[in-house]
């Protein structure tokens, strides 16, 4: 019997051991930079003669490692070998599934430093940005096992009928392509992952060209715990090539995908095509961009909603899908609000992440986000005021760093209100009154996560019904959901809102199966 699930807890970093603790795995992490990784198919090694690199965004002249560049054949023989390892995988028992998770969770948890760092190294997260990442992925591990425990057999929850009995079950779909971003690197790569195994389905993984060490690790934790060979295959590659070839494969039963609103929407259309051989619809589980907005009234304490808009723009330099990049304020509090947030952002510490805790603030991912980022301080000098950074590195000697910016009173229909830009830029949108800023809120075409400040108990209520994300947060900052207490997922151009972390996930993942019998007279 397990323990109840209860979230892993945070790395205190004030901890002088801690610290040193963290900056050893750091050092064992930068020791095995520059490996050369293969495609695992079938639970077979196999080495592609090309590779691309994957490079430490703080410093791209390091490489974190090479890793093979596949081709539409790669996909097809790793779909074929999670075909043929599904008829046994799904007829595991549910509690064995459960049990490589809860085994990896251990594992994972013994080695979690080393998982927070491989991350500071391959996609510039901050100590303690990456250390909750490894939280999150740990979380996913122990939840969904448990959940899948509870939902197998979901019989106890049918009513009596005398002379028959009833059973419902929820069984595997098939195949799955997991098909992750870069920007959570360890938490959804791994959650997605565990979230199918457990549920008994195969996987065949293809991570984000940035960060496909880390997935790496991930899988080899899973194979290390003894799991069949082709239950989980790793393969690597442009996405728009190997990715898009594991959506297109008729054997592909279901495409759990996290990304951009472009490649998902993509993903949507093709998983509705019934290819030749095809004898199932595929289903699309597809959580996708954020244009996330925390509105401000007169009644807020100021100083809390200053703290919780700059930990939100800012927290991994704006690159989550859940990052405040609209701050919507009420216009007899904007001046002030405007101020804390000035006083606030201006301390934050740009640098590499690897040199120590203190920095607070990292590289973006490469150099593709970089000129996008640049793109946006360039339309956002037209659409408001520039009043803290601006600036972006612009050479690949130095990193991929951009400065924290912030624009001051940007209309909310301007382009930095209304597109997901997925870097540190803040547009600050002052507003008449409550009314105002909750239409403003509601302007996008994405309904992720959102913010309120307010102390007006009319307005909570109001707020509840009419501020239309997937996960809203009453004074407190809209980053950082927790496994089993904020399940996520958005609205509308956000995605299909499929909820990780709560406890109706798996389902996605499965299908459900009545057996009636009727019993002898
Ligand atoms: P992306 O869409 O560029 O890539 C995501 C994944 O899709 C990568 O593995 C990529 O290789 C693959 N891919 C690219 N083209 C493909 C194609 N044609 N067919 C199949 N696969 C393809 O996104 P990204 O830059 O890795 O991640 C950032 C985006 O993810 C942002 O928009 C962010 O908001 C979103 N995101 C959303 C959530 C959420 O829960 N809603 C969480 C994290 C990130």
């Amino acid at each position: 019997m397990h323990e109840p699930f209860r979230n892993e807890p945070f790395t205190d970093f004030s901890l002088a051991e801690n610290v040193s603790a963290f900056r050893a795995a750091l050092e064992k992490v930068q020791a095995q930079c520059g490996g050369t990784f293969p495609h695992v198919i079938q639970g077979e090694e196999e080495h592609s003669d090309q590779h691309f690199p994957s490079v430490n965004p703080a410093d791209p002249q390091e490489i974190v490692g090479h890793f093979s560049d596949g081709d539409a054949s790669v996909a097809d023989r790793a779909i074929d070998a999670a075909s043929t390892a599904f008829e046994e995988w799904q007829y595991t028992p549910v509690a064995e599934r459960a049990e490589y998770l809860f085994q990896a969770a251990a594992e994972m948890r013994r080695r979690k430093h080393e998982f927070s760092a491989t991350m500071v190294l391959e996609v510039g997260k901050n100590w303690a940005e990456a250390d909750g990442d490894t939280a999150e992925a740990i979380d996913f591990l122990e939840y969904y096992a448990r959940q899948m425990l509870r939902i197998a057999d979901s019989s106890d929850q049918l009513v009596e009928y005398e002379g028959e009995n009833n059973s419902l079950y929820y069984i595997p779909l098939g195949v799955g392509a997991v098909i992750p971003p870069w920007n959570f690197p360890n938490a959804i790569a791994c959650g997605m992952t565990a979230a199918a195994l457990v549920a008994g389905n195969t996987v065949v993984i293809k991570p984000a060209e940035q960060s496909p060490w880390i997935a790496y690790k991930i899988c080899e934790l899973f194979w290390q715990q003894g799991l069949p060979a082709g239950v989980l295959n790793y393969i690597t590659g442009p996405g728009e090539v190997v990715g898009a070839r594991m959506v297109e494969h008729p054997e592909t039963r279901f495409v759990v995908f996290t990304g951009s609103r472009e490649v998902g929407t993509e993903i949507y259309a093709k998983t509705a095509n019934v290819e030749e051989g095809q004898r199932w619809l595929k289903r699309a589980i597809l959580e996708m961009g954020g244009k996330d907005a925390i509105l401000v009234d007169e009644t807020a304490d100021l100083a809390a909603a200053a703290e919780g808009i700059v930990t939100s723009a800012f927290g991994f330099q704006g690159q989550k899908c859940s990052a405040c990049s609209r701050a919507i304020i009420v216009e007899q509090v904007y001046d002030e609000v405007q101020r804390l947030v000035l006083e606030k952002s201006q301390v934050l510490l740009m640098g590499a992440p690897e040199k120590g805790n203190e920095i607070t603030v990292g590289p973006v991912v490469d150099r593709d986000a970089l000129r996008k980022i640049s793109g946006y301080l360039e339309i956002g000098r037209s659409e408001g005021e520039l009043l803290l950074g601006g600036n972006a590195a612009d050479a690949d000697e130095e990193g991929y760093f951009v400065e924290p910016t912030i624009f001051g009173r940007v209309d909310g229909n301007a382009r930095i209100a209304q597109e997901e830009i997925f870097g540190p830029v803040l547009a600050l949108v002052p507003t008449k009154d409550f009314d105002e800023g909750l239409a403003i809120v509601n302007s996008t075409e994405y309904g992720l996560t959102g913010a309120l400040y307010s102390q007006d108990p009319a307005r909570l209520k109001r707020a509840r019904r009419e501020f239309h994300v997937g996960n809203l947060y009453f004074n407190r900052k809209c980053t950082g959901a927790l496994v089993g207490l904020q399940p996520f997922g958005g609205f509308n151009m956000s995605g299909t809102d499929s909820k990780a972390g709560g406890p109706d996930y798996l389902l996605l993942f499965t299908q459900a199966k009545s057996i009636a019998e009727r019993l002898p007279a």
